[in-house]
């Protein structure tokens, strides 16, 4: 998958991540199919909220849900919005 990856203070980068799969049991996979950026993307970007990493910014999205953990019930694959 693609990412917005922020590296250090103004420093973001279009990359390839590994894609995403399910890791516990109450974990969603969701395919995007829209995102925004918020103001905390902007606090990261100008360096007001301090990252100890890189980090893949946005979290605020919507999108159809492609896979579910087994102890996910209120949610199914195929679903739009999250
Ligand atoms: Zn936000």
């Amino acid at each position: 998958m693609k990412a917005a990856v922020f590296h250090k203070m103004g420093d973001i980068r279009y990359e390839t991540m590994d894609d995403p799969k399910i890791e516990q049991s109450r974990d969603v996979v969701v395919r995007i199919t829209s995102t925004a950026i918020c103001g905390s993307d902007l606090h990261i970007y100008d360096g007001f909220l301090p990252q100890f990493r890189n980090e893949v910014l946005g979290h605020e999205f919507m999108g159809i849900g492609e896979e579910v953990g087994s102890e996910v019930s209120n949610l199914k694959k195929g679903d739009r919005g999250w």
